[in-house]
């Protein structure tokens, strides 16, 4: 919609070792290049594990891909010791272009509170990187119908103190949590409802023009069949798939839908 160019990016999770990664990557290449696919003005971007960072990099510029990516989380911190924890800065280095922060995982299982995704944010930013920001509700949340309320507060504590040209620039991932891995999936009607309720929050805090620029992206089990569909609503202006993006066909066959 407008001219925010569509995004289709696949989360890896912790799936494809740093040998399974290219030939993944190969495939999907193939994949969309043997079908003469122009991809058009839609972005294609992975999120494999750190460890196949290299590895993508490498086969991305030698093949000459267009095919971007990023690191599943980076640390608030640029360095030191802070063991097992990656730098923006180095995947800057390694050529990343996004960076997811706060996706439902890293919330639950490692107990990410908004405070410090606010600094991952920002951290991204100093490093040069686009944060993909994953907000949204979990099953009760929605059951109580407090699904809006829930993702803004989220939303306005992760985007704290961003300028309007950060904000403009961010892209924003709802991602309902009972529809991540479960088949469930939101309606369009459901993706385009918090869609265009984030668009409003980051309007009224960043103002118009900012938030018209902003990518928001819709999550939680979207496959071919539905992600027509889902791309078709106004305010959604991509889809970030996991399970799906292991199969080169399939998440071919997303790409697709938005050229
Ligand atoms: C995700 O992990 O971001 C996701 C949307 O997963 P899935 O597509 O498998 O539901």
């Amino acid at each position: 919609s407008f001219d925010r160019i569509p995004l289709i990016a696949g989360n890896w999770k912790m799936n494809m070792d740093h040998v399974q990664a290219i030939t993944l990557l190969q495939k999907l290449a193939w994949t969309l290049e043997d079908k003469r696919h122009d991809f058009g003005r839609v972005e294609v971007a992975i999120f494999p594990p750190f460890t196949d960072l290299r590895g993508v990099q490498t086969l991305v510029q030698g093949d000459d891909l267009k095919i971007v990516y990023g690191g599943q989380d980076l640390s608030p911190f640029d360095s030191g010791a802070y063991t097992g924890d990656i730098s923006g800065a180095f995947l800057a280095k390694l050529g990343c272009t996004y960076a997811l922060v706060g996706h439902s995982e890293r919330r639950t299982v490692h107990g990410e509170s908004d405070e410090e995704l606010n600094a991952k944010t920002k951290a991204a930013y100093k490093h040069g990187l686009v944060p993909v920001l994953c907000v949204g509700e979990g099953l009760e949340v929605r059951q109580a119908g407090k699904h809006v309320e829930h993702t803004l507060a989220q939303l306005r504590a992760d985007v704290d103190g961003l300028t309007p040209e950060q904000a403009s620039s961010l892209v924003v991932a709802y991602e309902p949590v009972w529809a991540i891995g479960t088949g469930e999936v939101a309606g369009p009607e459901d993706a385009q409802e918090m869609c265009a309720a984030i668009r409003a929050e980051l309007s009224s805090i960043f103002g118009d023009e900012a938030a018209r620029g902003t990518r928001l992206l819709y999550g939680g089990s979207v496959k071919a069949a539905n992600a027509a569909a889902i791309l078709s609503q106004p305010d959604v202006d991509g889809v970030l798939v996991g399970g799906a993006s292991l199969d080169p066909a399939e998440f071919a066959s997303i790409v697709r839908f938005e050229s």
